[in-house]
């Protein structure tokens, strides 16, 4: 895999910091972006998601793909899929649900339980890899394409700026 250029920590104390997070990331998202959600159980995989979609101007329910395995949204022009793989067990399913034609320049997709489908869903260009850390959560971002250095470099300020209790830490 690419190693990546560019990577920053984000502390996240509370559910909020986890919520900004993801309503930073939705207006410098690029259609045709794979971003990547890892992390343990009730890291705060769906609370990020759910927030993007929301701050994106999504106002009906945000549900886990956990049992229809993908949520749709459209925003205009713009596809969002929501994945999660969660209940794979082998990573030929996904091809088998022929989820890979949703991974296309038109569309953003956010995958929960990537590793699930390891070798079938499409490689990520911004990877978040959500980690508990005492009561909250730290994020470790790590882009694994150009396209993804272009998301995290506007995100590490639009961070800083917006949102005083996540900490950048450019390395
Ligand atoms: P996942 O999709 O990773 O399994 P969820 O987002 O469904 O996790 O659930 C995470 C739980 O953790 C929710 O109860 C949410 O309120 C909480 N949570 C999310 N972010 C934080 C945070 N930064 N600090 C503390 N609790 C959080
Ligand atoms: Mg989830």
């Amino acid at each position: 895999m690419h190693s990546p250029d560019v990577t920053a920590v984000f502390q996240l104390p509370d559910e909020a910091a986890t919520q900004r997070l993801g309503e930073a990331l939705a207006p410098i998202l690029q259609p045709g972006l794979v971003i990547y959600l890892d992390g343990d159980l009730g890291a705060g995989k769906t609370t990020l998601a759910r927030a993007l979609i929301r701050a994106l101007g999504h106002t009906g329910p945000v549900k886990s793909p956990t049992y229809s395995l993908v949520e749709v949204y459209v925003f205009s022009s713009l596809y969002l899929y929501h994945f999660d793989f969660y209940r794979f067990e082998s990573p030929e399913e996904f091809l088998d649900a022929g989820l890979g034609e949703y991974f296309n320049d038109t569309a953003i997709c956010l995958v929960e339980w990537p590793e699930r489908a390891e070798g079938c869903v499409p490689p990520a260009d911004l990877r978040l890899r959500l980690h508990h850390a005492g009561v909250g959560r730290v994020v470790e971002a790590l882009a694994d394409s150009p396209k993804g250095e272009a998301c995290l470099s506007a995100l590490i300020p639009s961070m800083g700026v917006a949102n005083s209790s996540a900490t950048p830490v450019p390395r």
